[in-house]
């Protein structure tokens, strides 16, 4: 047997004692059951034999001295009883007694002194043997004759026997059925809760091996295989988060490098020797420039793990993204970046469902990126106009243009295309446009063509 805490022990347990309960109370229904049939049957038997009697016997004035027949005096005539009169029949007995319990004819296995009654049939012991009795007044005709009666007897030992057989066959059973009932509880519980013991196991090997990729096998369609599926996902989702995690920590720690060692090489070399003040100012410079970036990093990095945490962590509502557009447009005007013109084309009031910060964010890392991939004294054209229920919001530019290899590539974190790396940069900006696209169910499409221009447009659907 199991141990006394599983839900094996407890639950076969259970069972059987809920089963040895129905077998006892079935039994004792069947014992009560049969002990009334037995009863009734030996009653029904003992009043028909006696009714039978009753209609055998008759009270004539003289004596007919038929053959078949018997008489015996009676008052002022005669007890003529029929030869159908049945003295004994299986174990009932009969016999005639006047009112005054004088015997006329007949026999009884018993010596009773017993009054007549009108009872129904009642009980009548004697010697430790149970009788049952049944009383019988024959109907007489003329008063002068007294009262007449049938007594019909018979021993209730045969069906108490036979009841006696059907309860120690019943006693038998009930704890052979009692151990049957906990083994196949036992058995049952087994089989029932052998996938559970699986997950169970898999969920220890993932534990002992820190495996993230296992996972539980899926045999079935009920409510065990909806529970493995759970784990499942759960182990994907935490797989995955896990492996962000993993990648998070290495993608920073490796972009947190180059600026880190020229910050450090810079410092280093500025101390090992005198320097002019433009020397130092030069160095200072390098280092501002480096510094900026790791704060970029880091502030990107922190934004990315906040959204991961899922869009809880911001407040969606109804935003007039017009007025949004048009404010970050406003601002990025004032740049004075390469001689690009900025120019944009802006539907009014156009709501979406969303966070403004987040959106707000969006729309100036693709200004921005359109200015520092476009061309010297190139254009920037901002659309933002509606479609078949949807926002359309579009970047446009005439610069350098993306690769097709490269188009994928650009929503990763860090990625930067080989033609971009003279510019300044974290390769954060289109990933973060990205997420915040996804974050609002909004769909990115891009068009672009290399040393023509590209166009980034977000689609997001209006409230
Ligand atoms: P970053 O601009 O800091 O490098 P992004 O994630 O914003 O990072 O962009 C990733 C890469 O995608 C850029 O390095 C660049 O190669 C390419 N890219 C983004 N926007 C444009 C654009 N408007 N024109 C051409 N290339 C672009």
């Amino acid at each position: 047997m199991k141990r006394k805490g599983s839900i094996v022990f407890k639950l076969s347990l259970f069972i059987s004692v809920m089963l040895a309960l129905l077998v006892i109370l079935t039994s004792l229904i069947v014992i009560t059951i049969s002990r009334g049939v037995l009863d009734s049957n030996v009653r029904d038997f003992l009043i028909s034999t006696v009714e039978q009697d009753v209609s055998t016997i008759r009270i004539t004035e003289t004596e007919e001295n038929r053959t078949e027949n018997i008489y015996y005096p009676y008052g002022e005539g005669y007890i003529e009883i029929d030869m159908d009169f049945l003295k004994t029949v299986g174990n009932v007995y009969a016999a005639i007694y006047t009112g005054a319990g004088e015997f006329v004819y007949g026999e009884l296995p018993v010596y009773m002194v017993e009054p007549f009654t009108y009872t129904y049939t009642y009980v009548y012991n004697h010697d430790g043997v149970r009788y049952q009795v049944y009383d019988r007044k024959i109907p007489v005709v003329g008063a002068e004759h007294g009262e007449l009666w049938i007594r019909g007897v018979v021993s209730k030992q045969q069906s108490e026997a036979q009841l006696g057989k059907i309860i120690s066959v019943t006693l038998l059973f009930v704890p052979v059925l009692a151990v049957v009932a906990m083994a196949g509880g036992y058995f049952l519980m087994q089989m029932l809760l052998k996938p559970l013991k699986e997950i169970q196991q898999t969920a220890g090997q993932i534990a002992s091996a820190t495996d993230l990729s296992k996972r539980i096998e899926i045999k079935r369609d009920d409510e065990i295989g909806k529970l493995s599926g759970s784990l499942n996902t759960m182990m994907d989702r935490l797989q995955e988060s896990f492996e962000n995690e993993k990648r998070f920590t290495s993608d920073v720690s490796h972009e947190l490098r180059t600026p880190l060692s020229v910050i450090l090489g810079e410092s280093e070399y500025m101390l090992e020797k005198e320097c002019e003040k433009e020397e130092y100012a030069e160095a200072l410079e390098v280092i501002q420039r480096q510094g900026r970036k790791m704060d970029t990093i880091v502030n990107d990095m922190l934004s990315f793990s906040r959204m991961d945490q899922g869009i809880e962590n911001y407040c969606f509502e109804k935003t007039n993204l017009s007025s949004l557009v048009r404010d970050v447009v406003t601002e990025c005007g004032k740049w004075d970046r390469k001689g690009i013109q900025l120019s944009s084309e802006i539907e009014d009031d156009i709501y979406v469902s969303g966070n403004a910060f987040l959106l707000e964010r969006m729309t100036r890392n693709l200004i921005d990126n359109a200015y520092k991939y476009g061309n010297e004294n190139g254009h920037v054209d901002v659309r933002l106009v509606t479609e078949d229920g949807y926002a359309r919001l579009s970047v446009e530019d005439d610069g350098i243009g993306i690769s097709e290899e490269d188009r994928d590539k650009i929503f990763l974190r860090f990625y930067r295309a080989d033609a971009s790396r003279t510019e300044e940069g974290t390769g954060l900006g289109l990933s973060m446009v990205s997420r915040i696209a996804e974050l609002h169910d909004a769909r990115i499409e891009l068009q672009s063509e290399e040393g023509k221009g590209s166009c980034f447009s977000i689609i997001i659907k209006i409230n």
